[in-house]
């Protein structure tokens, strides 16, 4: 191809999404490519949308954006082998217009953001993956696509490529990502009579719920387990860090870890009957802050996945996806309208703006957060098994007093942990959420 270009950004998924329309909206030439046979055939999610990131590229998304059910409940479960203990947060007043999240499917999503980023101005090319950058000096210069005559040209190249970037990998921008910093996860999509949905989570036409779920569903694995509502379907999924599924003494496998999920007698009866019409597998980064990359440079910004960015306590990885190619667009827009070129003097606005985002801080926050829950797997065997039997010795009315009930809980908790053992969890959970 000729034609030179403003922007060519990699990659059609949330993150390349917002970038590019966000771009093409200001009026530059951009140019946007993706592998996949159209954008959201390779994409794997749970999936909740959050809108405050959507919002802020397209405000008025909710007109005909294809959204599944909007979230009015959010579970939180500890399991262990038998039973939950957990937290339920629903409230009329978060089940208020304009609702803060909903659940999507991605495929159709991702359809629908592209073509807003086509009627934007942007030209999209699918089937075609870039093989690498092409670089002048330092500089980067343009792509290389696996099509003849695939050298194309632009002033900068944003990589919205997805986790563990093949191409930020190969010019040198970071190293591989190590299984100790990447989750696997899986998930399923149950299809299930909407009437069914409805009586079984207490929601009527368009209310949505959340379950996620921590404990003995992930096999001693630091992981997560999510239920989530569609219109007529549910999606289930579970996520463990890879180097632990290497690791596992019971050389457990992703598949048998949602096989064991979906067995749980609390979880079980609401997915009974559901027909399997999806199943998918996907890497999801959870490095947290210390596995950020550096994500500028002379002519290139990475955004979404690819660059790590993750937070750990909620799965919000398109919000923050959406976010830094947001945040990068207007980095270039401001670059172009200055006309001080592409370089890393200009992009550098972009790691200021992250920084200056809920995106950088976030991460700051729970900078520990990885590390403590990786190190320390009691947290997913031992003290959801403590935690539950206790509410059960709670519960159970059986003569014994309360006193002496809350005396055999404690003995319970200081006989597995001992009471140096649970001080110390106990400032690594501080460590983890401070
Ligand atoms: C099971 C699971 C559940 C999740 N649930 C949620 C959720 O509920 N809510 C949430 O916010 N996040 C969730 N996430 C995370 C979320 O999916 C990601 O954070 C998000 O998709 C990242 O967007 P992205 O645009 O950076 O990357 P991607 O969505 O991975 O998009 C990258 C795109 O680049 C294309 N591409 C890659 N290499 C090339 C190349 N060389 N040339 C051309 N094209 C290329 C790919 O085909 C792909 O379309 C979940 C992830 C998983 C795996």
């Amino acid at each position: 191809m000729n034609e030179r270009f403003d922007a060519i950004v990699v990659g059609a998924g949330p993150a390349g999404n917002a970038a590019a329309y966000t771009m093409a909206s200001a009026g530059l030439k951009v140019l946007q490519i993706e592998r996949g046979e159209y954008p959201g055939s390779k994409n794997v999610q749970g999936a909740i949308l959050y809108s405050d990131a959507l919002e802020k590229i397209i405000p008025d998304f909710r007109d005909d954006a294809p959204l599944e059910r909007h979230i009015i409940e959010q579970r939180m479960w500890v399991l262990d082998d038998e039973s939950f203990v957990g937290t339920h947060f629903r409230s009329d007043d978060y089940n208020k217009p304009p609702y803060n999240r909903y659940t999507i499917i991605r495929a159709q999503f991702d359809k629908w953001f592209s073509s807003k980023v086509r009627e934007a101005g942007a030209l999209l090319i699918c089937e075609t993956t870039v093989s690498e950058l092409l670089v002048d000096g330092n500089r980067v210069v343009g792509v290389r696509c696996d099509r003849e005559g695939g050298d194309i040209f632009a002033d900068v190249v944003i990589l919205a490529d997805g986790v563990n970037s093949t191409l930020a990998r190969k010019a040198g921008f970071h190293a591989e990502i190590s299984p100790g910093n990447v989750a696997l996860a899986v998930k399923e999509i149950l299809f299930m009579p909407q009437e069914a949905i409805e009586a079984r989570f207490n929601i009527t036409e368009d209310e949505g719920v959340v379950i996620e779920a921590i404990g003995k569903i992930t096999d001693g694995m630091m992981g997560t387990g999510f239920l989530y509502t569609n219109k007529d379907s549910l999606t289930i999924g579970i996520g463990c860090m890879l180097a632990d599924f290497k690791g596992s003494p019971n050389r457990t496998s992703p598949y048998a870890v949602l096989e064991r999920m979906k067995k749980h007698p609390a979880i079980a009866p609401m997915i009974a009957g559901g027909e399997m019409k999806e199943y998918c597998a996907h890497l999801i980064p959870e490095g947290g802050f210390y596995a950020v990359p550096r994500v500028f440079g002379d002519g290139w910004m990475i955004v979404g996945d690819s660059g790590g960015f993750v937070n750990s306590v909620h799965r919000e990885g398109s919000n923050l996806a959406m976010t830094t190619g947001r945040l990068a667009a207007e980095t270039a827009i401001a670059a172009k309208e200055a006309g001080k070129g592409f370089g890393a003097a200009s992009l550098k606005a972009y790691k200021a703006a992250l920084d200056e985002s809920f995106v950088m801080k976030d991460l700051h926050k729970y900078r520990d957060m990885p590390d403590v829950f990786h190190r320390n797997n009691q947290f997913f065997t031992t003290y959801p098994e403590l935690v539950n039997r206790a509410a059960k010795t709670m519960i159970t009315v059986d003569g014994v007093d309360k006193k002496t009930k809350e005396r055999e809980i404690f003995g319970d908790f200081r006989q597995k942990r001992s009471l140096v053992g649970l001080m110390g969890d106990a400032f690594k959970l501080w460590r983890a959420f401070r």
